[in-house]
Order: structure tokens, then C-alpha cells, then sequence
């Protein structure tokens, strides 16, 4: 390739990437935001739920990581499980976003596992923020009540949601993150990885997907880019652009901040909730099975 070509072609590159990562996941805004909807899921509920999945449970324990303030006051509540002896540290997040209810669902369901049975993963730590956007979460809408798309806040951390993770991330270094999401326009499954070469984990996931019988997204909604056969690898310069242009999804905040494998799950919200919940935890196991099982670098 010449260097004119090359000129012409990176900003082209660029452009697509932009796309790419500031689209991904981001067709579930249909409806307009008003700051006003009415609640539809019970926050002081779900709170009492993870209170009661955490229980006794040894070395774990359930914090406050930040607060989702304003006219609207609620915590966004971290569980920590420290596992005696473990050599790698896991965060699992879900619920950036709020009309993707599916992830935090099976986020409460990992904790009530992880917290019942102490020889599931037994080398790993657990960080688990269940529930990252309260607000969007009881009224069913992506944003915050500011109006923010918290998971486009990781280079200006202008969110109540942003800020918590930061403070949750503070002095640690995770082997493995993984970020659980929906899809409403996705006609089937399909993950993201981040500044990593290594598919292998992540094809071996997408065919189990498969071998279940459930679909695979082959065209997730975007100007140029589209998933491949279920995958969606973003490259390190892209996250340095999403920086740069002040976009940055958390996920590529945790990578650029040195977590060795990072993903994003998405599930397709027309299955029901059901099977959407067996897909999270099928990525769940899978994923954090390859990452203790050597695959961190
Ligand atoms: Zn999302």
C-alpha cells in the first residue's frame, strides 16, 4: 500500500472503529429519554435479594461502591467474594444499562452461586457490581436520570455510575472482566473482546452457543462494521481513540486500564428471559473457566 493510500485509508479506519464502538450495544434507545418515567422494577427489592444471596457467606461481604444521587437517591452496591488463597481476581458487571435487565438478573443469580458454594472457582476472587445504572434499571430505560449513557462516560466520569466503577477498580488489577448486556435489535448472541488475539475462548463459547441450538448474530446494526459470526474484536489503537473522542465504554476503560482479558456479552432481548439467562451463564462459565484455566496472559 502506498503512503497516500494509507492516508486515505486510516481515517477511514478510524471513522469505521468510531462506529463500531460507539454503536455497539446502543440500539436499544428507541424510546425518547424524559427523565420522568414512571418506576417499573422494584429497586428496594432487588437490594433485599442481593442482601439475602450474599448471607453469610465467608469472605464475602456487600458494600456501598458509589451512589446514584440527585432527585433520585439509591447505592450502587458492590458484592465482594474473597476467596482464601486465590491467585486471580474476577469483575463481573451488568446493568450500564438500564432496559437490559437479563444481566443483572443472572449477576444476582452468580452471586447467590459463587456465595453458596465455595469450590465454584475456587482460584478466583469475585468482584460483582449487579446493578451499575439503578435509576435506567427501575424505570427500563438506558440512561441515567441525568440523561447520561453511562457506558459512554469512561474518559469524562461525569457519572454517578462511572464513578463507582472507578472507585470499585481503584488499586486492583483484574485478570478477567466481564461485562453482561442485551441487544434489543440483535437477532442473536454475540460478545465483544478487547486489544486481545487470542479467540480462542471466545469461538469455543460461540460454538456451545450454537451446539445449544440458539442463534448467532451475524449483522449486529451498524454503518459499516458488523459482527463476525458472533464476535466483535476491537483492536488497542481503537480504544485509544474512543478515549480520545471522549466515548470511552467501560469495558475499554478496564482494558486500557490493564485488565488482562476483557468482554462484553450481549444477549438478544426477543428470547425469553429465560434462555437469555442460560446464555449469560453459559459466557459466564466458559469465560471465566479459560481465563483460570491458563488462558490470562
Ligand atoms: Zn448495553
Amino acid at each position: 500500500m502506498t503512503r497516500s493510500a494509507c492516508r486515505t485509508v486510516a481515517p477511514a479506519a478510524v471513522m469505521t472503529l468510531c462506529c463500531l464502538l460507539a454503536v455497539s450495544c446502543a440500539n436499544g434507545h428507541r424510546e425518547p429519554y424524559t427523565g420522568v418515567e414512571p418506576a417499573v422494577r422494584d429497586l428496594a427489592g432487588f437490594e433485599s435479594d442481593l442482601r439475602a444471596a450474599v448471607g453469610e457467606a465467608p469472605g464475602a461481604s456487600l458494600v456501598q461502591a458509589g451512589m446514584a444521587a440527585g432527585e433520585f437517591d439509591a447505592p450502587v452496591w458492590l458484592v465482594r467474594i474473597e476467596r482464601q488463597g486465590a491467585s486471580r481476581r474476577v469483575l463481573l458487571c451488568a446493568g450500564i444499562h438500564g432496559n437490559e435487565p437479563a444481566g443483572p438478573a443472572f449477576a444476582l443469580e452468580a452471586v447467590r452461586s459463587l456465595c453458596a458454594d465455595a469450590s465454584l472457582f475456587p482460584d478466583a476472587s469475585f468482584d460483582v457490581v449487579a446493578l451499575l445504572n439503578p435509576w435506567g434499571w427501575s424505570r427500563d430505560v438506558r440512561y441515567d436520570r441525568a440523561g447520561i449513557d453511562p457506558n459512554r462516560d469512561f474518559a469524562t466520569f461525569a457519572s454517578d455510575t462511572a464513578r463507582a466503577v472507578r472507585q470499585v477498580a481503584a488499586g486492583r488489577r483484574y485478570d478477567l472482566v466481564l461485562d453482561h448486556h442485551e441487544d434489543p435489535d440483535a437477532k442473536g448472541f454475540y460478545l465483544y473482546q478487547y486489544a486481545d488475539p487470542d479467540t480462542r475462548p471466545t469461538r469455543g463459547l460461540i460454538a456451545k452457543v450454537k451446539k445449544m441450538g440458539f442463534p448467532v448474530e451475524q449483522d449486529v446494526r451498524m454503518v459499516i462494521l458488523r459482527t463476525r459470526d458472533g464476535l466483535i474484536e476491537a483492536p488497542r489503537w481503537g480504544l485509544w481513540y474512543m478515549r480520545a473522542s471522549r466515548r470511552l465504554s467501560m469495558s475499554n476503560w478496564l482494558r486500557l486500564e490493564g485488565a488482562a482479558k476483557v468482554y462484553t456479552v450481549e444477549t438478544p432481548t426477543l428470547l425469553p428471559l429465560e434462555d437469555r439467562l442460560l446464555l449469560h451463564r453459559t459466557a459466564f462459565e466458559a469465560l471465566v473457566s479459560s481465563a483460570l484455566s491458563g488462558g490470562v496472559q
